[in-house]
Protein backbone atom coordinates (compact mmCIF):
# COMPACT_ATOMS: atom_id res chain seq x y z
CA UNK A 1 0.00 0.00 0.00
CA UNK A 2 1.21 3.49 -0.93
CA UNK A 3 2.67 5.64 1.78
CA UNK A 4 0.11 8.80 2.84
CA UNK A 5 2.72 11.62 2.11
CA UNK A 6 0.98 13.80 4.66
CA UNK A 7 1.16 11.55 7.30
CA UNK A 8 4.42 11.53 10.05
CA UNK A 9 5.51 8.43 10.67
CA UNK A 10 5.42 7.77 6.67
CA UNK A 11 7.07 10.77 6.17
CA UNK A 12 10.15 8.87 9.05
CA UNK A 13 9.50 5.53 7.17
CA UNK A 14 10.17 6.79 3.86
CA UNK A 15 13.14 8.70 5.52
CA UNK A 16 11.86 12.16 4.65
CA UNK A 17 11.51 13.38 8.33
CA UNK A 18 14.58 12.43 10.02
CA UNK A 19 14.17 10.37 13.11
CA UNK A 20 16.31 8.08 15.22
CA UNK A 21 16.00 5.20 13.88
CA UNK A 22 17.37 1.95 16.23
CA UNK A 23 15.87 -0.93 13.90
CA UNK A 24 14.17 -1.16 10.45
CA UNK A 25 13.67 -4.02 7.85
CA UNK A 26 11.06 -3.99 5.07
CA UNK A 27 8.19 -3.74 6.97
CA UNK A 28 9.07 -2.58 10.75
CA UNK A 29 10.36 0.87 11.53
CA UNK A 30 11.59 1.42 15.43
CA UNK A 31 13.05 4.66 16.61
CA UNK A 32 13.39 6.74 19.92
CA UNK A 33 10.35 9.51 20.89
CA UNK A 34 10.93 12.93 19.93
CA UNK A 35 9.28 13.53 23.43
CA UNK A 36 10.30 10.68 25.79
CA UNK A 37 8.17 9.98 28.72
CA UNK A 38 10.75 6.93 30.55
CA UNK A 39 14.76 6.85 30.01
CA UNK A 40 14.10 4.39 27.04
CA UNK A 41 10.88 5.12 24.82
CA UNK A 42 10.74 4.06 21.72
CA UNK A 43 8.17 4.07 18.68
CA UNK A 44 7.42 0.69 16.84
CA UNK A 45 6.05 1.41 13.74
CA UNK A 46 4.89 -0.54 10.44
CA UNK A 47 6.12 0.96 7.37
CA UNK A 48 2.64 0.40 6.12
CA UNK A 49 0.33 3.01 6.92
CA UNK A 50 -2.63 1.95 9.05
CA UNK A 51 -4.34 4.44 11.15
CA UNK A 52 -4.98 2.36 14.74
CA UNK A 53 -5.36 -0.91 16.21
CA UNK A 54 -9.08 -0.53 15.29
CA UNK A 55 -8.50 -0.31 11.78
CA UNK A 56 -6.57 -4.12 11.71
CA UNK A 57 -8.12 -7.43 10.97
CA UNK A 58 -7.36 -10.82 10.81
CA UNK A 59 -5.15 -10.34 8.15
CA UNK A 60 -2.88 -8.14 10.32
CA UNK A 61 -2.64 -10.61 12.99
CA UNK A 62 1.17 -11.94 11.83
CA UNK A 63 1.85 -7.86 11.89
CA UNK A 64 0.82 -7.42 15.00
CA UNK A 65 2.40 -10.25 16.09
CA UNK A 66 6.06 -9.12 14.47
CA UNK A 67 5.32 -5.38 15.82
CA UNK A 68 5.12 -7.23 19.48
CA UNK A 69 7.86 -9.71 19.04
CA UNK A 70 10.13 -6.23 17.88
CA UNK A 71 9.06 -4.67 20.88
CA UNK A 72 10.40 -7.39 23.17
CA UNK A 73 13.69 -8.14 20.92
CA UNK A 74 14.46 -4.16 21.17
CA UNK A 75 13.68 -4.45 25.18
CA UNK A 76 16.37 -7.07 25.39
CA UNK A 77 19.14 -4.95 23.15
CA UNK A 78 18.14 -1.82 25.07
CA UNK A 79 18.68 -4.32 28.64
CA UNK A 80 15.04 -3.56 29.83
CA UNK A 81 14.26 -6.97 30.40
CA UNK A 82 15.26 -7.62 34.03
CA UNK A 83 13.78 -4.54 35.81
CA UNK A 84 10.77 -4.80 33.07
CA UNK A 85 9.32 -2.90 30.62
CA UNK A 86 5.87 -1.42 28.96
CA UNK A 87 4.37 -1.57 25.94
CA UNK A 88 1.40 0.32 24.91
CA UNK A 89 -1.28 1.08 21.84
CA UNK A 90 -3.08 4.35 22.42
CA UNK A 91 -5.66 3.94 20.20
CA UNK A 92 -8.00 6.54 19.43
CA UNK A 93 -8.10 10.35 20.79
CA UNK A 94 -9.52 9.68 24.62
CA UNK A 95 -6.48 6.86 24.99
CA UNK A 96 -4.18 9.40 24.45
CA UNK A 97 -2.72 9.02 20.47
CA UNK A 98 -2.19 12.14 18.44
CA UNK A 99 -0.46 10.60 15.54
CA UNK A 100 -2.92 8.09 13.54
CA UNK A 101 0.06 5.92 12.10
CA UNK A 102 -0.45 2.85 14.28
CA UNK A 103 2.44 2.47 16.83
CA UNK A 104 3.65 0.50 19.77
CA UNK A 105 5.54 2.47 22.35
CA UNK A 106 7.95 0.93 24.25
CA UNK A 107 9.01 2.21 27.46
CA UNK A 108 11.60 1.36 30.13
CA UNK A 109 13.76 2.50 32.38
CA UNK A 110 11.73 3.65 35.59
CA UNK A 111 8.84 2.43 37.40
CA UNK A 112 5.13 2.18 35.84
CA UNK A 113 2.16 3.09 37.68
CA UNK A 114 -1.28 1.08 37.55
CA UNK A 115 -3.98 2.20 36.78
CA UNK A 116 -1.95 4.36 33.51
CA UNK A 117 -2.80 7.72 33.69
P1 LIG B 1 0.52 8.84 20.51
O1 LIG B 1 0.24 10.07 21.33
O2 LIG B 1 -0.15 8.95 19.16
O3 LIG B 1 0.26 7.55 21.20
O4 LIG B 1 2.09 8.84 20.26
C1 LIG B 1 2.70 9.65 19.31
C2 LIG B 1 4.12 9.81 19.76
O5 LIG B 1 4.87 10.33 18.68
C3 LIG B 1 4.30 10.78 20.93
O6 LIG B 1 4.89 10.10 22.02
C4 LIG B 1 5.18 11.87 20.35
O7 LIG B 1 6.13 12.37 21.28
C5 LIG B 1 5.85 11.19 19.19
N1 LIG B 1 6.23 12.08 18.11
C6 LIG B 1 5.47 13.08 17.58
N2 LIG B 1 6.14 13.68 16.58
C7 LIG B 1 7.33 13.03 16.47
C8 LIG B 1 8.45 13.20 15.59
O8 LIG B 1 8.48 14.06 14.70
N3 LIG B 1 9.51 12.36 15.77
C9 LIG B 1 9.50 11.38 16.74
N4 LIG B 1 10.60 10.63 16.83
N5 LIG B 1 8.46 11.20 17.58
C10 LIG B 1 7.39 12.01 17.43
ZN1 LIG C 1 1.19 6.80 7.92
Amino acid sequence: MAGNDRCLFCRIAAGEIPAKKIYEDDEIIAFHDINPQAPTHVLVVPRRHVATLDSMNEADAQLIGRLMLRAAQIARDQQLTSDGYRVVVNTGEAAGQTVFHIHFHLLGGRNFGWPPG
